[in-house]
């Protein structure tokens, strides 16, 4: 009795549970030219720049079970170009100059990876720069943010701009996800838990940290959807556990100039040839709320990445972190 007292009092205190975490690689998936006034104000009509359209891959390693699930966040530029609805093709030609080589699948299989290997495919949002080629993925589930296959399927409101064409056979039939609406009613909270790693989205969406509205996707912590309200309906991002002092925020839309984070400039305006004022972001206003967050987010330390940041891409440091990199 005496002896297991002294040996409790002598054992060094049990560290605390490590965090689970997961990997997160940027996976080039083309590059195509903005013309700049669309997106930041002040700014010069004539400024135009190229920017990467970045997907990710995430790694989820569950040590209980064994199982890795892998999924792609945004499949980037579709690489044949004749393959996008005529309305996009005709924006495609103002968003020159464009490459689509390699794609999300050429940039997997620099890593050993195929598209056969990629368990879901999550999707920012439905935008034509967003969406790939899903046909590439044959057996991977596709999801989506509240209100996306309304856009999808023209049932939605009508949004002004070339680029807000969608695709009514985007999502593979009986194989995709749509995640419930953040602001409606919840879900049944009693879901089941899955064990063998297929993730259950449909649990109640709940806040975490600054993000109101987030989905703890394998109950773990490591890996979040967070609703990110103003680009497009159903617009989400992932917030992702790379270490105990690191995670990264994939910003997809939200924002597409770093100036914007900085307050450097303001969301962009213009006129259409109807004299319509138009905005890259169907809601300027919850927009300009969801970067106010990821500004937050990165005064908290955490790094922001979103899908055009083409300073982040053209940063040596962050060499290493493309699938595949051969330098680090
Ligand atoms: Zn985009």
């Amino acid at each position: 009795m005496t002896s297991t007292v002294l040996l409790r009092q002598n054992a060094p205190p049990s560290p605390p549970p490590e965090r689970v975490t997961v990997s997160v690689h940027a996976l080039d998936a083309g590059h195509f030219s903005l013309p700049e006034y669309q997106f930041v104000h002040p700014i010069s009509r004539d400024a135009r720049k190229t920017v990467p359209s970045l997907s990710f891959l995430i790694q989820h390693h569950n040590i209980h079970s064994g199982k890795t699930t892998r999924i792609v966040f945004d499949l980037g530029l579709r690489k044949n170009i004749e393959r996008y609805a005529e309305p996009i093709q005709k924006h495609v030609v103002t968003r020159q100059p464009m490459t689509t080589d390699p794609d999300v699948v050429k940039s997997l299989v620099k890593g050993g990876l195929h598209p056969e290997d990629i368990d879901y495919v999550i999707y920012s949002h439905v935008h034509w720069d967003h969406v790939g080629e899903p046909r590439d993925f044959p057996t991977s589930t596709f999801v989506v943010g509240s209100g996306a296959t309304s856009l999808l399927n023209g049932t939605s409101v009508t949004l002004r701009g070339g680029h807000s064409f969608f695709e009514s056979d985007l999502l593979p039939h009986g194989r995709f996800v749509e995640l419930s609406d953040p602001s409606g009613t919840q879900p049944n909270s009693k879901f089941s838990e899955e064990e063998s790693g297929v993730l259950n989205f449909h649990r109640p969406w709940q806040p975490y940290g600054r993000c109101p509205e987030t989905l703890d996707l394998f109950n773990d912590g490591s890996l979040y959807i967070v609703n990110a309200p103003g680009h497009l309906p159903g617009h989400i991002n992932i917030l992702a556990r790379l270490s105990d002092s690191h995670q990264v925020y994939l910003a997809g839309d939200a924002c597409h100039d770093r100036r914007l984070l900085t307050g450097e400039k303001e969301i962009g305006e213009w006129n259409d040839v109807h004299g319509q004022v138009c905005c890259i972001h169907a809601d300027k206003q919850a927009a300009q709320e969801t970067i106010s967050r990821i500004r937050e987010l990165e005064r908290d330390g955490v790094e922001i990445i979103f899908a055009h940041d083409v300073e982040w891409e053209n940063n040596p440091v962050n060499n290493g972190r493309f699938f595949g990199a051969s330098k680090l």
